[in-house]
């Protein structure tokens, strides 16, 4: 067969049919910790299982024909995979970062700073501007989230690369809101490519898990170096269970895609909400760049309710569809509230400064039918409704 294939056909067939033992048509899973070597001073491909794993290097190869690049380093973690990528920068090296980055990337960049490992600056990458004046500072690297979590904001990738390259400063992009079925920012010329596997990669929140892909020999070299020095790899059971998430990856986000602009389409007519936060939106500030460099819009969303903390209180809580927990991109709805939960480790001022107030609420659409989700949301939402009204006339 000469034709290139599809990557959906490359996802299903990743490591089908190369266990040459038996025959098994799926990939076995290689729990050992260690292998014998093959004879005196004669090491055969696998070693030992931090360095070396045949179960995870099925889905580190998975992962990077995914997302276009020459190999993917597996980690314990999202976390630990931006801990390893931050390794390619040197000690006081500076890193550009976005004023609204997920809290657990915050949290670990104030602290390496606060060591003076590295210098960290946090600027609107939204804004063209600010991208330039931080280039014109010789970082070390750009770190990108984009979607940005929780606002979906819309980072312009190719403009942050050229300011990067401009500088001779890596980017490092963190694709976990989307994944590469739907964004894929080696094409767009970043250099390193984080995940957090946990979320749509694996897509059924049983694993924790991370990915580094690297753009080119050189770094992915590095980056493997890097994680087996720190002991940052990933289990090899974990890997199993990502690879059997990964075989579904684009029609499960084909579906929850399109629950979710349904979803959306409810929202933005309910009168208990303020303001909606969907790059699909015509009016999003990032729509258009969201249309050039994504293949579809996402399955996360986040809104802002018209009353306060206690009508967010009674709205999380009345949900009966999505459950009120962090994490996201798994089969089943989640909701949660940034300021209590997945931003917490912000400061209150940061929170304030990234535009994560106290009434956002974000919500993950899992594969539950979308009237199913409708329904309960809007009867949630309808109920804060009347009882603003009951408020208003005193009744
Ligand atoms: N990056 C993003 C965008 C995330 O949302 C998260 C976790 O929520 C992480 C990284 C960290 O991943 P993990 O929880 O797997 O360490």
């Amino acid at each position: 067969m000469t034709k290139q294939l599809d990557i959906k056909t490359k996802t299903a067939r990743a490591s089908v049919g190369s266990d040459t033992s038996h025959g098994s048509v799926m990939p076995p899973l290689f729990l050992s910790s260690n292998y014998t070597f093959a004879g005196f001073d004669e090491k055969r491909a696998y070693d030992y299982t931090r360095s070396g794993n045949p179960t995870r290097d099925a889905l580190g190869d998975a992962i990077s024909e995914l997302e276009g690049g020459v190999g993917s380093t597996i980690t314990s973690s999202g976390m630990s995979a931006i801990l390893v990528a931050l390794q390619l920068v040197d000690a006081g090296g500076l890193v550009i970062a976005p004023h609204d980055c997920y809290g657990g990337t915050f949290r670990l960049l104030e602290a390496l700073k606060a060591k003076g490992s590295i210098d960290v600056e946090y600027v609107n990458q939204t804004v063209e501007e600010e991208v330039v004046a931080a280039a014109n500072r010789s970082p070390a690297a750009f770190f990108v989230e984009t979607p940005s979590n929780p606002l979906l904001r819309i980072t312009d990738i190719e403009f942050v690369v050229a300011e990067a390259k401009r500088a001779g400063a890596l980017v490092i992009a963190d694709n976990t809101f989307l994944s590469p079925a739907l964004q894929r920012p080696i094409a767009l010329g970043a250099d390193v490519v984080v995940h957090s596997t946990t979320k749509y990669l694996n897509g059924h929140s049983d694993v924790v898990g991370g990915a580094c892909v690297g753009a080119t020999d050189e770094l992915h070299e590095q980056l493997s170096w890097w994680a087996n020095c720190l002991g940052a790899t990933g289990a090899p059971f974990d890997a199993y269970q990502t690879l059997r998430g990964l075989r579904t990856l684009h029609v499960r986000l084909r579906q929850q895609q399109e629950a979710t602009q349904a979803i959306v389409a409810a929202l933005v007519k309910h009168d208990a909400v303020k303001q909606v936060y969907y790059p699909g939106l015509q009016d999003h500030p990032g729509h258009d760049v969201a249309r050039r460099q994504q293949d579809g819009f996402g399955a996360m969303l986040s809104f802002e309710l018209k009353g306060g903390i206690e009508d967010v209180k009674r709205l999380v809580t009345g949900l009966d569809l999505f459950s009120l927990a962090e994490s996201l991109g798994g089969v089943e709805s989640l909701v949660a509230h940034p300021a209590t939960m997945t931003h917490a480790a912000m400061t209150p001022e940061a929170r304030q400064v990234a535009g994560i107030s106290d009434t956002l609420i974000r919500l993950s659409v899992g594969l539950e039918a979308a009237d199913d989700l409708i329904a309960d949301l809007t009867g949630a939402l309808d109920k804060l409704s009347a009882s603003t009204e009951l408020k208003l006339t005193g009744s």
